[in-house]
């Protein structure tokens, strides 16, 4: 089902709703994961709506616009918002036929002591605090990477709705961000697409869905400019969607040619990330480590 340009974000959601549910059945794509990302996405759009308007209020004496990317310390992580969203992970796994055991001990562990929901929140985001989580994880018995997924896709809404709210805040203060790093919130880009218009380079900040451009020849991950250390891994030789790797960091990207696609089609990032399940198998077969999961609401 092809996509097109939409005017407003309710429209935009709606479309991205309806792409989803079109994978389902589709070949190469996950039913299952699918449906956990729909379920997953309607609880985030909730805890953004729940969130909107509360990011705003200033802290403290600080009056001024944070600067640019934003800091874990710019943004709040309410733990009722958290709280509620972790259920639904939890409740839609379960329905999906996921191993829920290693979730169940996470809900149980921050029953008990709700502020690590937020400490997982903000480990997890932004750069990624891998000794924390580590230590989270082995306090919860659960995998870092799982722990790493739940954790961002908790912060996710805070932080997209911190970003929105800084925009309608105005204000150009700036901190020095690398460019290979999502200029409003600094984390890693998940998704690349060479533009319809003019082929250039296009990143998609996984956690805030802020995008940006980037040279087309330097590693999305680690920056690094050294032709000899990047590569392409493809299923086959004409299609619109390949990996570009790195051999410097080991981290990879999955890459959408919009030229290649259907006149008229959009790439929605999660719509990419949850039909191309196979890219990132490939990937990881050759040794390649995704760095971030995509788990911006929308
Ligand atoms: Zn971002
Ligand atoms: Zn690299």
């Amino acid at each position: 089902m092809p996509g097109r340009e939409t005017d407003t974000g309710w429209d935009r959601s709606c479309e991205v709703t309806a792409r989803l549910h079109a994978l389902i059945g589709q070949p190469q794509v996950s039913d299952a994961y699918v449906r956990f990302r729909l379920d997953l996405l309607a609880a985030q759009r909730a805890a953004r709506s729940a969130l909107a308007g509360t990011v705003l209020a200033p802290r403290g004496s600080e009056r001024l616009p944070a600067p640019l990317p934003l800091a874990p310390s710019d943004v709040p992580f309410p733990i009722g918002v958290l709280a509620i969203l972790l259920e639904a992970i939890r409740d839609s796994a379960a329905r999906h036929g996921q191993k829920t055991a290693a979730l169940q001990r996470l809900s149980a562990g921050v029953a008990t002591h709700p502020e690590q929901l937020q400490a997982l929140a903000a480990a997890a985001a932004f750069e990624p605090d891998l000794v924390a989580l580590e230590s989270l994880a082995r306090e919860w018995g659960v995998l870092v990477d799982a722990l790493l997924f739940v954790g961002r896709a908790l912060a996710a809404p805070c932080v997209a709705e911190a970003v929105r709210a800084r925009a309608a805040n105005g204000g150009a203060r700036t901190r020095e961000a690398p460019a290979h790093r999502c200029p409003a919130c600094g984390s890693a880009p998940s998704v690349a697409r060479l533009r319809r218009a003019d082929g250039r380079r296009v990143l998609t900040c996984g956690l805030c869905g802020s995008e940006w451009e980037a040279v087309r020849l330097a590693c999305a991950c680690c920056g690094t400019l050294e032709q000899s250390r990047l590569g392409v891994l493809r299923l086959g030789d004409a299609g619109p969607r390949w990996v570009e790797t790195c051999d410097g960091c080991k981290g990879y990207i999955k890459t959408v040619d919009e030229r290649r696609l259907p006149e008229g089609e959009v790439v929605l990032p999660i719509v990419e990330e949850s039909a191309t399940l196979h890219l990132d198998l490939l990937a990881e077969r050759e040794g390649y480590i995704r760095r971030v999961p995509y788990v911006m609401p929308g």
